[in-house]
């Protein structure tokens, strides 16, 4: 089981990462939030979602999705994504299992980008 995000459904509206934020922190901490919608500098409406699970940063692009393990070495254009904000340093997704009515990120997302698995 985990999450699953569809990059072509996804209009950077930030709400995934406030969510998941507020999970962390009980406050709309950025910095503490697991999931990162970004922005394509070079291309327009490319929009993409960076994911810190336990073993892995799940890179989710409008041509796919990729898995990266923590600790392999990385392409050098996937980490220029990841390393637009610290993902590494943050802490892992854990399918907010102490919410009871499931994952913020799903409820919140206003375009169903987000799904479980
Ligand atoms: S499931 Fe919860 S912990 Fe995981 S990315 Fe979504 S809001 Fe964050
Ligand atoms: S909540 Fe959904 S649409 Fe908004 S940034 Fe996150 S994945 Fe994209």
């Amino acid at each position: 089981m985990g999450i699953q995000i569809d990059a072509l459904k996804c209009i950077a509206c930030m709400a995934c990462e406030l969510v998941c934020g507020y999970h962390r922190d009980d406050a709309f901490a950025l910095l503490s939030s697991c999931i990162v919608p970004y922005r394509g500098r070079e291309k327009k409406n490319y929009v993409g979602v960076i994911l810190k699970e336990e073993d892995s940063l799940v890179a989710a692009r409008p041509e796919g999705v990729e898995i990266n393990r923590i600790g392999e070495e990385q392409d050098p254009e996937k980490e220029a994504d990841a390393s637009a904000k610290p993902m590494l340093l943050r802490e892992s997704c854990d399918l907010c299992d102490d919410m009871e009515d499931g994952p913020l990120c799903i409820a919140f997302c206003p375009t169903g980008a987000i799904s479980m698995t």
